[in-house]
């Protein structure tokens, strides 16, 4: 981003990434605040008050999506996503009429880039804006997709808004109620001066939340005797000591280029997912630099496969080389301590557990004497029984037998995971033994 003081205004030069054309371009924006800012206190019109007010209760209540969807009459249902399960808001806007519904559709597309120019939205569209009233920002990712089949008159979309609060400040591990092991294995990882660090995980699964706290770990012990730069898309949360860097994953490669000659000891890039960041992030982890990066993945194995595929070939064994631990991580709905019930385990949990192990065959414990139950009336201190999210980790430390054992052509799993300092198995157990999470929480 370059900043250009003229006389009489400022010029902020964006990469263009309002644009359809993401080739690279700059776009000119008159005025501090973009163009793709919607602010609270700004809105125009009944309609836009009416988002305003959606938004502004989705980010009371935690919630991590909204939905918009039209209903056979011509309204929208809101539908909010609280604890990785959807409800209907309990309380605030809930429908909207068919008007509002078309203008929010029409003002939501527009401020997001995902239809500058007002046409019929005939296609999926994806847009992102910021959210902005007095007391917060929350970064917005938009989905557009239309119903009806062209042709058909009325224009009806159905919208999905990811919602990424802004936040301040450090983020330790401890904050995220990691498992103790795990957290000791992660510090024992960041005193490393080179090496890449995996983090694996599907889509929600909390990966740069827990990336942001590695890099709280590092600042804390390390300090400014460090130098250390991400490249995120978007920044969820602005941290002090660490250079921080807003850009669109597609640019990664070309920041990731320009950042190595910024003379980093610790680098985050917020995910590998073409085949330029894998090969400079390689390259960066074995040239000197700590580079810490996620990939969707489901585990810590699929996770190399998944970094394995975006790499040429010739450079596999630098991929090997360069690997420092891979980290697999799921997030497990944790019961109210307030409204929970205790019981035995029931037969078929037992049973399911056993199966479980037997497939995979690995050995672990059995079921606590007693297990805990979300109260699904819930009560005041909670969701329908359920507070709050807890990671389930997997630890593969990239040891020379790990190293030697991913290259192989076809990995064989169940040796490497022998491997795993800990298992998500382990990881959820303790979180069910110690009665935070139910039964059904254990990945399987
Ligand atoms: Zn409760």
């Amino acid at each position: 981003m370059y900043y250009n003081l003229l006389p009489s205004k400022i010029i902020i030069r964006l990469p263009c990434r309002n644009q359809l054309n993401k080739s690279g371009g700059t776009i000119d924006v008159t005025a501090v605040e973009g163009n793709d800012v919607f602010h609270a206190m700004r809105a125009r019109t009944e309609a836009q008050q009416t988002l305003a007010r959606i938004l502004e209760n989705a980010a009371a209540q935690e919630t991590t999506d909204v939905g918009i969807v039209p209903q056979e009459d011509g309204s929208g249902r809101v539908y909010f996503r609280e604890n990785q399960d959807l409800a209907v808001p309990g309380r605030g806007v809930t429908t909207l009429a068919r008007d509002d519904l078309g203008e929010i559709t029409r003002f939501l597309a527009s401020v997001s880039g995902a239809n500058p120019d007002s046409v019929r939205i005939r296609d999926p569209k994806d847009g992102q804006f910021t959210f902005r009233d007095g007391k917060q920002e929350i970064f917005l990712r938009c989905s557009f997709i239309p119903l009806v089949p062209p042709g058909l008159d009325q224009e009806r979309i159905s919208i999905s808004l990811r919602l990424l609060p802004k936040k301040r400040g450090l983020l330790l591990l401890k904050d995220l109620n990691i498992d103790s092991q795990v957290e000791e294995e992660i510090i024992n990882v960041l005193s490393y001066s080179q090496g890449l660090i995996v983090l694996a995980g599907a889509t929600n699964s909390g990966k740069s939340t827990t990336i942001t706290a590695f890099m709280g770990e590092h600042l804390k012990r390390y300090g400014i005797a460090k130098k250390r730069i991400s490249l995120e898309d978007p920044i969820e949360r602005n941290i002090e000591g660490i250079i921080q860097i807003n850009a669109a994953s597609e640019d990664f490669p070309r920041y990731m280029r320009a950042l190595l000659r910024h003379d980093p000891d610790v680098i985050w890039v917020g995910e590998i997912r073409d085949e330029d960041t894998a090969e400079i992030c390689v390259k960066a982890a074995i040239s000197g630099h700590l580079v810490l990066s996620t990939v969707h993945a489901t585990d810590t194995v699929m996770a190399y496969r998944a970094i394995a595929s975006r790499v040429d070939a010739s450079r596999l064994f630098d991929l090997s080389e360069s690997l420092a631990m891979l980290i697999g991580q799921r997030l497990v709905k944790t019961v109210c301590p307030h409204c929970s019930e205790k019981r035995p385990p029931s037969q078929r949990e037992i049973d399911d557990i056993a199966f479980y192990l037997r497939m995979e065959g690995i050995a672990g414990d059995a079921l606590p004497e007693e297990v805990v139950e979300a109260n699904p009336h819930g009560c005041e201190h909670c969701k329908r029984g359920y507070r709050g999210l807890a990671p389930v980790n997997e630890i593969l430390p990239a040891s020379r037998q790990v190293k030697a054992l991913l290259s192989a052509a076809v990995p064989d799993h169940k040796e490497i995971g022998k491997h795993r300092t800990i298992t998500m198995f382990e990881s959820a157990m303790r979180l069910v033994r110690a009665g935070r999470i139910e039964v059904s929480g254990i990945p399987r």
